[in-house]
């Protein structure tokens, strides 16, 4: 019996483009390929995203590899603006809020935590979750979803976890979770496991 809800951010209640973030900041630095843009920022994003670098050591990282001539106010910007809602996973957060708890699960930094909170009112419907950034480990490592579980107080065999990487569904799986492989192209494939497992009039 399903008794809660986790869920991933990225790609499952918001779609994401980085390649917006990184066509901004080449414009606005000078390193104005993005994907070489991508190649020097990428393991400094992961470090961060990580917990093991602050906010502030990220951009003074990003600022020097991209000798970035932006304000940091324009660099946080760009960095934002690379999601939009998914509306059929925001229809179906708000059917499920009020039935069950939901919960977050994501890889991200405070950066994007706070930005989704303030620009999609509906992430104030989830009554916690556990972050990449604050629990410095991310998915698909186990240690996220045991902290997760404890941080959250869920019980893996009465939650269903939805995420659209599938290395991420493998180890919540092996730990016992119900879950759900998501593709925004295939909601309807997710309404129908739900229905099976008696979660209807959604
Ligand atoms: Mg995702």
């Amino acid at each position: 019996m399903i008794r809660a809800f986790l869920f991933d951010i990225g790609n499952v209640l918001l779609k994401f483009d980085f390649s917006i973030a990184l066509r901004k900041l080449a414009q606005q630095g000078e390193v104005h390929d993005p994907v070489e843009v991508m190649a020097r920022i990428d393991q400094i994003k992961l470090g961060y995203e990580d917990g093991q670098v602050d906010r502030a050591a990220f951009l003074r990282g990003a600022f020097d590899v991209l000798r970035y001539r932006g304000t940091e106010e324009e660099f946080v910007a760009a960095w934002e603006d690379i999601f939009t809602a998914n509306e059929p996973m925001v229809a179906l957060v708000e059917k499920l809020h009020g039935r069950f708890p939901l919960f977050l699960l994501s890889n991200t930094s405070d950066i994007h935590r706070e930005y989704v909170f303030r620009r999609y009112p509906f992430f104030h419907r989830f009554t916690a979750g556990t972050y990449s950034y604050e629990a410095k480990a991310s998915k698909p490592g186990r240690e996220i979803y045991e902290i997760a579980q404890r941080q959250l107080g869920i019980e893996p065999a009465s939650t269903f976890f939805i995420d659209d990487l599938l290395p991420n569904i493998e180890t919540a799986r092996s730990l016992g979770f119900n879950a759900h492989h998501y593709h925004y192209d295939r909601h309807e494939a997710l309404l129908q496991q739900l229905a099976g497992l008696d979660v209807r009039d959604i």
